[in-house]
């Protein structure tokens, strides 16, 4: 199965972690990295006076029913020590979000798909479509449309190689 993998993190050099967790995938042994998007910098949602994020999409295949990638995600984030609290999109050294499962729609309190937040994110939208892909959101529209919606964005792509070429 196709998936995309939306990553994130804005503690202890943001763009390592987020490095980091693509060369985990990369290594996993149910998981195949097909493709990484570049790094970006962005503003954090809600919860302001915290620092700026570094996101990344990354596209896979895999053979991982999606609570078990939903339990392999959450693993990697506690590799890297991710601290939860109750604060909602407070800091955190990594958040690794289901965005999409092939054309799958679910909507169980554990586990939402496509990710709830994908329509009006720009630091996934862009990224999906940096990488040429050119996507139904199953139940929200075209990647196209969803971009044409936004309303101005503040992101900033982080010059670095091409994450998905990097041996
Ligand atoms: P948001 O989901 O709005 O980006 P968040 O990433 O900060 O917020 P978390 O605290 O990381 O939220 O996750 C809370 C719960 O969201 C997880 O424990 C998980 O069960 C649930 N969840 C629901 N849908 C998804 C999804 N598509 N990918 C990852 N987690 C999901
Ligand atoms: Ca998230
Ligand atoms: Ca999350």
């Amino acid at each position: 199965m196709l998936a995309y993998i939306g990553l994130g993190s804005n503690l202890g050099d943001p763009e390592n972690q987020v490095l980091r967790a693509v060369q985990t995938l990369r290594q996993l042994p149910d998981i195949e990295l097909l493709a990484c998007s570049a790094l970006y910098r962005s503003r954090p949602m809600g919860m302001t006076g915290q620092p700026d994020f570094v996101n990344a999409v990354a596209k896979i295949s895999t053979d991982l029913y999606p609570m078990e990638l939903l339990a392999t995600l959450q693993e990697i984030e506690q590799q890297h020590r991710r601290v939860r609290t109750a604060q909602r999109w407070g800091p955190r050294t990594l958040d690794l979000d289901i965005l999409l499962y092939g054309d799958l729609q679910m909507h169980t309190k554990e586990l939402q798909i496509p990710h709830p937040g994908i329509s009006e994110r720009e630091f996934v939208l862009i990224p999906l479509q940096e990488m040429g892909e050119d996507l139904m959101i199953p139940g929200k529209g075209s990647l196209r449309e969803l971009i044409d919606r936004l309303p101005e964005y503040q992101l900033t792509r982080i010059a670095t190689p091409d994450v998905g070429a990097r041996p």
